[in-house]
């Protein structure tokens, strides 16, 4: 098995289990984003649903990408790392209140609103304050993503974005309301789509969309299709590199922007899926009457993504290179679906073995909870371990 160049001493030393955050692939991954969007009339805002780890971010928001906030928090996380108001845009379909006004007195660049009645309540709030809300209307294309159907977003059934059939209503209102400012339509049609196709589609649907305006009279000045770029969870060493190439290059052919147009993309998971994994040691080799059991310290508290959508991570023995042999690997966690992968082929384990659950970057340990009174994992960086 192929394994990461991880500082396997140095991780003895450390209290496992804690994620580790590889920056030499987060560095390429964005330089490669740049190399990509340089010269287009495109903008990247990072997801930062995806991980928040303050180093992460400083080095996304140092080159120079924007942010996608989801909620108060994120906001107020991507201001509190520097991310110019200008460059945050403002997600989610519950914005409280007090979330709306966070964005109102920091002015960020655009609220993607996603009802009708969160339009109204986002006119109200910036009335109150003398201000003028930027918005843009998170539209359902019914764009099927191919994904697995928890992380699909984009079609008319999901509780995401405005359906298509309301679009003339909210067209209509959005004119008559006086401190919002209709400056763009955006997407987001899901998450790990790695087959092109549902982005090609996005972009017929934006093109369409784009008449639909014009014979209204409105001009967007932004058209956001959102994220959903997936990365190859089964071979991380191969492919660190998300297919940026062949993603923009999607948007470059297929989608027609009109002059002065920005494209704005919210990428999350290809980022940072990568450069991120839970490091965690073996416990116990359990003899099952027909199986093996490697029972890790490792369970769904730091990495909940195999019993949330029976996602796939890799799994490496960085302290063994024996032959391969079978097993379940586990958590210790009082449920049975703390499973993160079954029958499968790993160098032989023993206790004390360290173990890499792969491509853990994003969705990882922001989603780390502290069920059965486990503490929060923490974080270490490939710059602290030099
Ligand atoms: C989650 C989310 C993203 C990022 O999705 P990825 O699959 O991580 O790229 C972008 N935009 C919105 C609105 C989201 O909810």
């Amino acid at each position: 098995m192929i394994k990461a160049n991880y500082p396997v001493d140095k991780f003895r030393d450390i209290t496992t289990p804690f994620y580790y955050y590889d920056l030499e692939v987060l560095r390429s991954s964005l330089a490669e984003i740049n190399r990509h969007i340089d010269g287009q009339p495109f903008e990247v805002h990072y997801a930062l649903k995806a991980n928040v780890n303050p180093v992460v971010l400083k080095i996304i928001k140092e080159a120079g990408l924007g942010a996608d906030c989801v909620s108060g928090g994120e906001v107020q996380a991507a201001l509190n790392a520097g991310i110019a108001p200008s460059k945050i845009v403002f997600a989610g379909v519950g914005k409280a209140d007090w979330e709306i006004n966070l964005g109102l007195e920091h002015d960020v660049f655009c609220f993607n609103v996603e009802s009708i009645p969160e339009l109204e309540i986002i006119d109200e709030l910036a009335s109150a304050k003398g201000k003028i809300a930027r918005v843009a209307l998170r539209i359902n294309p019914n764009v099927s993503a191919n994904t697995h159907h928890y992380i699909t977003t984009g079609l008319n059934e999901n509780k995401f974005g405005i359906n298509l059939t309301e679009l003339e209503k909210v067209t209509q209102i959005v004119r008559n309301l006086q401190n919002v400012k209709l400056i763009g339509i955006h997407f987001h049609i899901g998450s790990q789509i790695t087959d092109m196709t549902p982005f090609q589609d996005l972009c017929v649907k934006v093109n369409e969309l784009q008449y639909h305006f014009e014979a209204n009279g409105i001009t967007l000045e932004n058209i956001n299709v959102g994220g959903g770029l997936g990365v190859n969870y089964e071979h991380p060493n191969h492919f660190p590199i998300a297919e940026y190439e062949a993603y923009f290059k999607v948007f470059r052919d297929h989608l027609t922007l009109r002059p002065g147009q920005t494209l704005h993309f919210e990428l999350g998971r290809s980022i940072v899926a990568q450069c991120g994994s839970l490091i965690s040691k073996v416990l116990y080799v359990k003899e099952g009457t027909s199986k093996k059991f490697v029972i890790l310290d490792a369970g769904f508290t730091e990495l909940i993504r195999p019993a949330l959508y029976q996602a796939y991570h890799r799994v490496e023995n960085l302290s063994s290179d024996l032959p391969e042999e079978k097993y379940d690997v586990v958590g210790p966690i009082c449920e049975s679906s703390d499973v993160f992968v079954k029958d499968y082929l790993m160098n032989q384990t023993k206790r004390g073995d360290i173990v890499a659950l792969r491509s853990a970057g994003a969705y990882g340990e922001i989603m780390a909870s502290g069920y059965n009174l486990r503490k929060l994992p923490k974080a270490y960086t490939s710059d602290e371990l030099k």
